[in-house]
């Protein structure tokens, strides 16, 4: 056909949408519309540029823009699946919460509640008090407060602590985690100057206390929680140091990071610092994340000594970094669990998850295994090496298992991109030119799911 007469002969918009079939695209009519006229502007386009020398059949037409109002439908941030053994994995949500800490979060959610209201009193009450107690039990700090994560957390500390004078802290943990959070420009940010001291590797006593001065205000200890100095290295203990406040009459701030409530080590996992040794060794302001070890919501917590806290507490910042309803729910649903560790190692997700036997993990690969080989897929299971992730346990392997497919029909990366690219995607990982579903951050209710759409992929 000639070009006038394809252009002729382009479909009308309010044609298309009356196609009986185009009522199965779950969109509102604004939205289909723009979708169909954006449909046929690009027909045209291809016209005129000579690249569509044919128009497509009604069917074809119609299966395309129905594929197209399918995409549309689906939630931007919805379900993926974690098959990259990568727990506390930051691009897919860190953790995954409790049964009770989901249902806690839907509940606060969906009706009043009481989130600023003393029932006792009849009267106006306070947002942190249904988790500051719960803190205090489990950490054994003095007084606690809740802010909407940790890079808050250490902006409103600092902000409170530091403004208009020095925070000392050592040149081994002048720390960035990951969206262009580091502490140097933070400490600025805050309208206070970064006094660094010691060498990368070696920090001594003697350095903070060579550098106190009339304009410092705080000693700031940060946990190197994504990277690890090793070998001639040597840090200053966290009792030297808060002893060495006291006498300056200083306080002591920790940037734990991860906060971890459990003790790990007798379970396996090295050299992740608890919540409750940093109270223990005294320090005056500790804060950390909500959503890595801890396995809660995302939030920042801030423990410590009831003089600063009640500071941070009506600094005029607090209220611009104040946590929700949804979070405050699941936080305090999760630090229930807290109240029996034994409990909360085996509910919730990410301490059950990186805790896992890995006679566990191999059965669990070997169960996947077996579904994949039902549908036909060329899988076998492999034993491989994770990481723990968001910036924990950053120099630890943990044995991991895998099913590795090893697609015949078509390549790893094309296999890759289809299971990324489902309306419900699995994200795996590639490696020695196979495709790994790691089992470690899996729920075993998914392996179905996996294994049917595995097979479609790879048939
Ligand atoms: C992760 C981390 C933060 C930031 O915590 P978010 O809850 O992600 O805001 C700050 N400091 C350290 C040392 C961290 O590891």
């Amino acid at each position: 056909m000639e070009k006038k007469d394809l252009l002729r002969a382009l479909p009308k918009i309010d044609d298309i949408l009356r196609l009986p079939v185009l009522a199965e695209a779950d969109l509102p009519l604004p939205v289909l519309t723009d979708l169909v006229r954006a449909y046929i502007d690009s027909l045209r386009e291809g016209i005129l540029q000579e690249k569509v020398t044919a128009l497509p059949e009604k069917d074809e037409l119609c299966r395309q823009i129905l594929a197209q109002a399918k995409e549309k439908a689906l939630p931007s941030l919805r379900q993926v699946i974690n098959a990259t053994g990568v727990t506390l994995h930051t691009n897919l949500g860190r953790s995954c919460l409790s049964e009770a800490a989901a249902k806690a979060a839907y509940e606060a959610a969906r009706r009043y509640s009481t989130l600023e209201y003393d029932i006792e009193a009849g009267a106006r009450g306070s947002r942190y008090s249904h988790v500051e107690e719960l803190l205090c039990r489990i950490t054994g700090a003095e007084s606690a407060l809740v802010v909407n994560n940790n890079a808050a957390a250490v902006l409103l500390i600092l902000s409170c602590m530091a403004q208009g004078g020095e925070v000392i802290t050592s040149r081994g943990e002048l720390v960035e985690i990951g969206g262009s959070f580091r502490i140097p420009e933070i400490v600025q940010q805050c309208g206070s100057r970064l006094k660094e001291v010691g060498a990368t590797n070696k920090t001594h006593l003697r350095d903070y206390e060579n550098a106190i001065g009339e304009e410092t205000r705080a000693l700031l200890k940060v946990h190197t929680s994504n990277f690890r100095i090793m070998g001639f290295s040597q840090s200053v203990p966290l009792a030297d140091l808060v002893a060495l406040g006291k006498k300056a009459g200083l306080p002591v701030i920790e940037d734990l990071g991860s906060g971890c409530l459990v003790d790990l080590e007798p379970l396996g996992i090295h050299d992740e610092p608890t919540v409750m040794q940093s109270v223990k060794a005294g320090v005056d302001v500790i804060s950390f994340s909500g959503d890595k070890l801890l396995g809660g919501p995302q939030a920042g917590i801030i423990i410590g000594k009831k003089f600063w806290i009640d500071k941070l507490k009506k600094h005029p910042l607090n209220r611009a970094v104040r946590v929700d309803k949804m979070t405050l729910a699941a936080l305090e649903a999760t630090l229930r669990i807290y109240l029996d560790p034994a409990e909360a190692v085996k509910e919730i997700p990410t301490l059950r998850m990186i805790l896992e036997e890995e006679s566990v993990l191999k059965e669990k690969a070997q169960k996947l295994c077996d579904k994949l080989a039902e549908k036909q897929v060329p899988v076998s299971l492999l034993q491989d090496v994770d990481q723990v992730g968001g910036g924990s346990v950053p120099c630890q392997f943990l044995p991991a298992w895998a099913a590795a497919v090893a697609p015949e029909n078509c390549s790893v990366d094309q296999l890759e991109e289809r299971l990324r690219k489902l309306p419900r995607p699995i994200i795996g990982r590639i490696s020695h030119d196979r495709y790994l579903l790691d089992v470690r951050a899996l729920w075993e209710e998914d392996f179905s799911y996996i294994a049917e759409k595995v097979g479609e992929a790879v048939g």
